[in-house]
């Protein structure tokens, strides 16, 4: 397998190609843009998640902690004192850092259902949801934001079944085969399960008409856009 700072770095040059891409054919602002690449670069780490005891893992769920205590404070920010809201946030933090990444690692094992294209589906529309209800993104935005999750988790699957073939002297390791795969037979119930987050996620995003109106209201014409003159 690739090690985390190779997933960083893929996911990165790739993502910010398309995040780069997305912002002059959009005419999106920097915030928006920059957060594309955030979102992907984060995608492009998130299969290692299963990685028990693992400092990627470990470092993982401390960024989903600190996102969800974010969300949350954003989201009563209206209601609540500054002192709730503080107390609020350290106590979504650590319920997502400890209590959920220890069930998490219960329940999954290394290069199992997080290695494959359902998961990588539910991990994009799971943040297009999160986007459009608790950061309030446009429709266009929060669909963009689960586009470039998607690419970055891919990333990191084409990575891994890359790093799995060894180059010189062209053997294939056991592991081939185990990170790009439509979904995990071994693991039926986990896939399932990745399924049923993936269905009840897809309730909450926003109408993807609404994305595909404001797609070609602000959409520029993609060869003066992208390619230079001088190609
Ligand atoms: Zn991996």
């Amino acid at each position: 397998m690739a090690d985390f700072n190779t997933h960083i770095f893929g996911a990165a040059t790739v993502v910010s190609l398309g995040a780069a891409c997305a912002t002059k054919l959009f005419d999106l602002s920097m915030p928006e843009g920059v957060a594309l690449m955030i979102a992907g670069t984060v995608g492009g780490v998130l299969p290692d998640i299963d990685l028990r005891k693992s400092e990627p893992s470990k470092a993982l769920f401390s960024i989903l902690g600190l996102l969800a205590g974010l969300i949350w404070l954003f989201a009563n920010l209206q209601n609540l004192t500054g002192l709730e809201l503080w107390l609020g946030t350290v106590l979504v933090y650590l319920l997502v850092r400890f209590p959920l990444g220890f069930m998490f690692h219960k329940l999954t094992t290394h290069r199992g259902a997080m290695h494959s294209l359902i998961a990588a589906i539910m991990f994009s529309v799971v943040t297009c949801a999160i986007a459009w209800q608790h950061v309030q993104t446009s429709a266009l935005q929060s669909w963009l934001l689960g586009a470039s999750v998607f690419v970055g988790v891919l990333t990191h699957l084409v990575l891994d079944e890359l790093y799995s073939v060894d180059f010189t002297g062209v053997r294939i390791r056991r592991s081939f085969g185990s990170a790009l795969k439509p979904l995990d037979t071994q693991q039926l119930p986990a896939s399932c399960f990745i399924i049923f987050i993936t269905l009840v996620a897809w309730f909450w995003c926003p109408p993807y008409e609404d994305a595909l109106q404001q797609m070609n209201q602000r959409y520029l014409e993609w060869r003066p856009a992208l390619i230079p003159t001088w190609l």
